[in-house]
């Protein structure tokens, strides 16, 4: 039995190991390979190699809490917040009282950021007055995942006390949702702009998404220099529309969360991936996102009463893998509200 591995793929790993990223060529070539080759043991075994260097053993927890359930008229298909899913019919805005609670739980837990997630159609001054209001309660630094903005926008969600944003071009942009990937990737400027950080992942990846199309999207991360960028896997809510083409298995994200960091090269500060599971964590990532509040995934109002995975159980899962949660993060350029709950 031969221990090698195809000449030309440990070409493309030796490169991508050095961490100055791989072309989309040698992406295209990595995301072909068998599942159980040799190869792709090779590929996660670069990008775990990397990622622990780079991120310095460092286990990311970035805590999303949604703040509103809402029927959301855009009817995203992947969606389970939509008016043609039929699931949430009640308007829900979870309260300060709640969101400060799950926010001062996060921090006293060891979270190193809280994400704010608001459906499509959510009124954008209550963002940045929960963002006024967190930003004076905890330490944690604040990023939105809210709906396309302008530079005025951007602006504002800096003076809130917002220090970054999540925002995706989505696989099946246009078809499976009403927007354009032009439209995304004008906001993506519109964050580098106005000093904002851009938070991404290559999402919601299915079955029947072309490999090119992902690829793609790996390369506009590292080209718009995304703090991180790995990869989330389409989660079908009970009746989803997209139940017909199935789901892609842990072990399919974890090589294809490994291809998008040696894309990355040296560009992010963490690597992603969604639902938290252990596989990814020997292929590149380091980054998890404990869920509260609404989810796009879930026909329960609050995530963390069903298919939500706690920030202790993040935190456990890392560990078991040699990821430390308890070490400073490597996210954040800036102290953000750290700061600024300091000088109050
Ligand atoms: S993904 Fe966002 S914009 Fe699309 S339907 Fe869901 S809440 Fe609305």
């Amino acid at each position: 039995m031969s221990w090698k591995i195809s000449p030309k793929i440990a070409d493309i790993l030796d490169k991508g190991g050095d961490c100055g990223g791989i072309s989309r060529y040698e992406a295209l070539s990595l995301m072909r390979l068998d599942l159980h080759s040799k190869e792709t043991y090779a590929l996660m075994e670069t990008a775990d190699r990397i990622s622990r260097h780079q991120f310095k053993g460092k286990g990311e927890n970035h805590y999303h809490i949604g703040i509103n359930v809402e029927a959301c008229p855009f009817n995203c298909s992947f969606c389970s917040l939509t008016v043609k899913a039929g699931i949430f019919k009640d308007k829900i805005e979870f309260s300060d009282d709640e969101i400060l609670r799950w926010a001062r739980f996060a921090e006293s837990g060891g979270a190193d950021a809280l994400n704010l997630m608001t459906t499509g159609t959510y009124s954008f001054e209550r963002l940045l007055e929960t963002g006024r209001m967190l930003r004076n309660e905890v330490a944690t630094p604040l990023v939105a995942n809210t709906r396309d903005i302008n530079h005025k926008e951007g602006e504002r969600l800096l003076d809130a006390g917002f220090v970054g944003a999540y925002h995706a071009v989505r696989l099946g942009e246009g078809m499976d949702t009403p927007f354009t990937g032009e439209k995304r990737t004008r906001t993506i400027s519109v964050f580098s702009d106005v000093g904002l950080q851009w938070m991404n992942c290559v999402e919601p990846v299915g079955p029947e998404h072309d490999t090119e199309e992902i690829v793609d999207l790996m390369v506009l991360a590292r080209k718009h220099r995304a703090t991180y960028s790995g990869v989330m896997r389409r989660i079908n809510f009970p009746g989803s529309p997209m139940e017909k083409h199935g789901m892609i298995s842990e072990l399919e994200m974890a090589r294809m969360v490994a291809v998008s960091r040696l894309v990355m090269g040296d560009v992010p500060k963490a690597h992603c991936t969604h639902e938290p599971h252990s596989a990814s964590l020997l292929a590149g990532a380091n980054l998890f996102f404990p869920e509260v509040g609404a989810s796009p995934r879930d026909g329960k109002t609050d995530t963390g009463k069903g298919r939500g995975v706690g920030l202790e159980q993040c935190r456990q899962i890392q560990s078991e893998m040699g990821w430390d949660p308890d070490l400073p993060s490597n996210c954040f350029e800036h102290e953000g509200n750290r700061v600024q709950k300091i000088a109050n």
